[in-house]
């Protein structure tokens, strides 16, 4: 089986990686890809066209996978279907639930599945005129794409009404905001469970849980991601249950009986509330930097799951998972999340896989031998270990080999993880 991967990042790096393993796989194939992925695929660099699907039939693909919501948003799984060709990844349809935080709202409401209260506007007036009669902190959200940075927790109403009026102005996020949704702050601790579906059977990943602020203990601004860990603990057994008949399932039963069935990775953004598990919001794509834990502790065939769930017949007895836990630690450049240094040169990489860590590669660029930093999101340093504790030990050895002039990386991921085993 020829499989190919679309993207450039530490998810799709992870993707190929596991896709590799595969004993039915002869080849991974990664466009755009990037020049770290050929330690596991053979890369497509894509310079000009990004026909994937002439891609995809010229190269006798046999099953395609996408990492970035963009491309699904723009219905990149139903040009696949029309071709004929074996896609992981829901149509543009059901990618809504991503691409439309309005729509993911209005259909968790119908069908009563938890999240924060909410209202919608397309009248900045309407909005304000909402905003003044809530409770604070409130959460504003421009309702399309904003790649992570469409949202703004309001403590007050004055910062309410200028974050309203930025987005829709459509001033912010190319016009992502020029509808908002407005909904309750919801308290808790976050947490992940991404989730194989072929648009009937949903089986569920084992939980993680991003570190999303820049900064060590949760302080600065929001990025796409500082590390994860997996198993999150804060996601008992109890809770997963609940998080499978009050969420998962009942999703992806809306989502066929509404005539856009859910196939691909469904992600559930979670706040772990004293109510129990209530979504923050739906990905339809496998998760960054969730997939670098959680597809290094999957104890099956990633290619065969994939292929079960294009062809309807997902089952979770194919899926089981190894013990222990998997620890990354995200190395990012300097200045990051705002404007970064770029293209200093990374020494170390041989040395932490020494240390037993796996690096995947978010932002580097090969320069003859050597891979220099080339985006904010630069590594993940992976680690795996019977006990979190010796799993974030590990993946902090790795990172201390790694260096770069103005590497940053936050000190405490998993540490919450380690709070919630003590109690
Ligand atoms: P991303 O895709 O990068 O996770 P996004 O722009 O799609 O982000 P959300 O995930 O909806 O936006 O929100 C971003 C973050 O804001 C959440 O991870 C959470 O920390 C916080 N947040 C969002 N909604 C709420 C809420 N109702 N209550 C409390 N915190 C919230």
């Amino acid at each position: 089986m020829k499989v190919l991967v679309i993207g450039t990042g530490g998810r799709e790096h992870a993707l190929a990686w596991k896709l590799a393993q595969s004993p039915q796989v002869t080849g991974v194939f990664a466009a755009p890809g990037s020049m770290a992925m050929t330690d596991c695929a053979s890369v497509i660099p894509m310079q000009g066209s990004k026909d994937y699907v002439r891609l995809a039939k010229d190269m006798g693909i046999d099953l395609t996978v996408a990492g970035p919501e963009t491309v699904l948003v723009d219905g990149l799984a139903d040009r696949f279907k029309e071709a004929g060709l074996a896609f992981f990844g829901p149509s543009g349809a059901a990618a809504r639930i991503e691409g439309s935080k309005k729509f993911a709202k209005d259909l968790m409401k119908k069908y009563h599945i938890p999240t924060a209260a909410y209202e919608s506007f397309t009248e900045e007036k309407d909005a304000i005129a909402y905003a003044e009669k809530q409770n604070y902190p409130l959460v504003i959200k421009a309702d399309g794409l904003a790649a992570g940075k469409g949202v703004i927790i309001a403590a007050t109403f004055e910062e309410a009404s200028k974050a309203i009026h930025d987005m829709m102005e459509g001033l912010a996020f190319n016009g992502a905001g020029r509808q908002v949704v407005i909904e309750e702050f919801m308290e808790g601790e976050e947490a992940s469970v991404l989730a194989f579906c072929d648009g009937t059977h949903v089986v569920p990943m084992i939980p993680s849980q991003d570190h999303k602020r820049v900064y060590d203990n949760d302080e600065g601004p929001n990025t796409g991601g500082m590390g994860a860990y997996a198993p999150a603990p804060v996601v008992t057994d109890e809770v997963m249950q609940q998080v499978y008949d009050r969420i998962l399932k009942p999703m992806v039963d809306a989502m066929r009986t509404e005539g856009y069935p859910f196939t691909g990775c469904l992600y559930a953004g979670l706040m772990i509330t004293s109510e129990g598990p209530k979504v923050v919001e739906f990905n339809c794509r496998f998760g960054d930097p969730e997939t670098e834990v959680v597809l290094p502790m999957l104890d099956g065939d990633l290619a065969q799951i994939m292929m079960d769930c294009v062809h309807g017949t997902l089952s979770p007895d194919s899926i089981k998972w190894k013990k222990g836990y998997a620890v990354d630690v995200v190395m990012a450049t300097r200045g990051y999340p705002g404007a970064h240094s770029s293209d200093d040169k990374i020494s170390g990489l041989r040395e932490a896989e020494q240390e037993g860590c796996h690096v995947f590669h978010a932002g580097t660029a090969l320069k003859g031998d050597t891979f220099y930093t080339a985006g904010g999101r630069v590594l993940n340093v992976v680690a795996m270990a019977p006990t979190l504790e010796e799993a974030r030990e590990k993946a902090y050895q790795g990172v201390k080999k790694i260096h770069w002039d103005g590497a940053q990386y936050r000190t405490d991921i998993a540490v919450k993880g380690l709070r919630h085993l003590k109690k």
